[in-house]
């Protein structure tokens, strides 16, 4: 993640946190906030006075991220010194959330303390984004509450009722992308990027969907098999020949693939299993 963003994240995430108190925190109260909680993580150079400013360095590094913030709607800029997050700004630390917790190992300036803090407080910042989300198009479900398997169950169930559904049938003329089976009520619609680590957008994007059969799906699912930039088939080597019979997969199997449709499938590629 860039430094700007680990910066974002640290901003959004302590005005989130007093807002509970204090819907128009002041600059102070939100970087003293990050400090005390012990959130940012500072080198030699952050602790130092800013030149011709009465102020630190890393305070001010991050005052200067906060119009950023404010440009972008995720600030309120009603009033001078007013740090409070809106109900964008919240979505936003949302996604920033679901990113950094990708690759924890990336992190230069967010401490662990900031992302087990958010960790716990983001089941209330997605029940929000439910209530106000513009984008109901795909349904928010109160999976917070529901661990492991179970909470995966219930997404992909929930992925194919309504319109991601429809939409991938039509997109894929309803036929597995692979063996083109043509049986409508065994078709999947199947994230390449996993549903979880998706953005809104990319929850939705067609490009980020195949169409399969069931076996086709449970392989593809648990990173036993990809595709490469030409869509060529990948196949991990703990299927042996005589499972790759019964589940139907050869080498020379391809599907269709278009530039979006490659990032998502980097993505996935990350995860499979050789
Ligand atoms: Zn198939």
């Amino acid at each position: 993640m860039s430094l700007e963003n680990e910066k974002r994240y640290l901003l959004l995430l302590s005005s989130y946190q007093l807002s509970k108190n204090n819907p128009a925190p002041t600059k102070a109260q939100v970087l003293d906030n990050i400090e005390d909680n012990g959130w940012i993580i500072l080198t030699e150079i952050d602790k130092q006075k800013k030149q011709n400013r009465n102020e630190l360095v890393w305070r001010n590094d991050l005052a200067f991220v906060r119009k950023h913030l404010a440009q972008n709607g995720w600030y309120n800029t009603s009033e001078n010194n007013n740090w409070g997050i809106t109900i964008e700004g919240k979505k936003y630390l949302n996604e920033l959330h679901k990113i950094i917790s990708l690759d924890l190992s990336d992190l230069n300036k967010v401490s662990l303390n900031a992302v087990n803090y958010a960790k716990s407080v983001l089941p209330n910042i997605q029940n929000m984004e439910a209530s106000n989300s513009s984008q109901n198009y795909f349904e928010y479900e109160n999976f917070q509450n529901i661990d492991g398997k179970d909470r995966y169950a219930l997404i992909k169930a929930r992925v194919n009722q309504g319109a991601i559904r429809k939409n991938t049938l039509k997109k894929y003329d309803t036929q597995c992308a692979l063996c083109k089976l043509r049986f409508e009520p065994s078709l999947v619609a199947s994230h390449i990027k996993e549903w979880a680590a998706s953005d809104s957008t990319e929850k939705g994007d067609l490009d980020n969907i195949l169409l399969l059969c069931p076996n086709h799906d449970a392989l593809f699912d648990k990173h036993y098999i990809s595709f490469d930039n030409e869509g060529k088939i990948m196949i991990s080597s703990k299927l042996n020949n005589n499972d790759r019979v019964l589940l139907n997969i050869h080498n020379d199997m391809k599907i269709d693939m278009n530039d979006k449709m490659k990032k998502y499938m980097e993505w996935h590629r990350k995860k499979y299993l050789q």
